[in-house]
């Protein structure tokens, strides 16, 4: 049927009004049915089988990637270290909160009383929230590690926002106040990521040493890899979750706080990262310069 050009007007009008209805309600869902929309997206990746599957950046990766962002100038608003002038480590746990796991790690923190930062997943924490809770309790920081575990570079700008926003809001509900710490799965990360995080109101933080505590690898290997990028502001990557983490957490502790370490949360490192106070002997400060410092 021809349509009079009066009638073509009000069939564009309609139809425009059809597409901006459509894409008001796909934004504002996510407001209104946050969770039932992220579980349909996501429904076929188990969290945990989508941790397991997770290859964090090792830190010569980060690093490299953050020697190439200040190379062109770009300014993130990130921490992949501490200060390297303290001789403080940050443990840092991703992924909880775990039903099996995450007593038995705050067991262990408190026995040592040792001050972790938790990058907890939303779905977990709705899911669990008195792990959160307690984590809270105790005196942890609790970051934000997004709400179903994406990774960030493989969805789009608008799901990453929603990911972070989501996540955010749950854990706020649970700890009384909204995060401000955000570390993306994988330690993947661009600059839309990075920007999306900071308008949000967070500190991306990244790290020095990834443990590999959840890939399969000896409790050897994973020793190896938190010992060979040991450094003044290091900031230590492991898992809530996995068994192997919990064995090799006491002597890892014992181990750091022998060698002079002072065990700090991420919010802490971000109070002190401008403070001089101590040097470190020589070996340390020509280690840090070989291999850790990134500045
Ligand atoms: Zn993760």
């Amino acid at each position: 049927m021809k349509l009079m050009p009066k009638n073509r007007y009000i069939a564009f009008a309609i139809a425009g009004a059809i597409l901006v209805f459509l894409a008001a309600n796909a934004y504002f869902s996510c407001e209104a049915g946050r969770d039932r929309k992220r579980a349909s997206a996501f429904s076929k990746s188990d969290f945990m089988e989508s941790a397991k599957q997770e290859i964090d950046a090792d830190f010569v990766k980060l690093q490299l990637q953050d020697r190439k962002e200040k190379a062109v100038g770009k300014r993130y608003h990130k921490i992949i270290k501490g200060n390297p002038d303290l001789k403080e480590i940050a443990l840092t746990f991703d992924d909880g909160p775990h039903p099996k796991y995450t007593r038995e790690l705050l067991d262990i923190l408190k026995k040592y009383n040792v001050k972790a930062t938790f990058f907890v997943v939303g779905k977990q924490a709705k899911k669990y929230p008195h792990l959160v809770k307690m984590q809270k309790r105790q005196g942890h920081v609790i970051g934000n590690h997004t709400y179903d575990h994406v990774n960030l570079l493989a969805v789009s700008t608008q799901e990453a926002f929603i990911q972070i926003k989501a996540a955010g809001k749950t854990i706020g509900a649970l700890c009384g106040k909204p995060p401000h710490l955000f570390r993306p799965p994988g330690g993947n990360y661009n600059r839309a990521v990075i920007d999306i995080a900071e308008a949000l109101g967070y500190t991306t933080v990244l790290w020095t040493a990834n443990a590999g505590d959840c890939a399969s690898i000896s409790e050897g290997a994973i020793k190896w890899r938190i010992y060979s990028r040991l450094g003044s502001g290091g900031i230590i990557l492991m898992h809530d979750g996995i068994q192997k983490t919990l064995d090799i957490l006491p002597a890892t502790i014992e181990n750091l706080r022998s060698k002079g370490y002072k065990f700090v949360t991420i919010e802490e490192m971000l109070d002190h990262r401008h403070l001089k106070q101590q040097q470190g002997n020589i070996i340390d400060r020509i280690w840090e310069m070989l291999f850790i410092r990134g500045d």
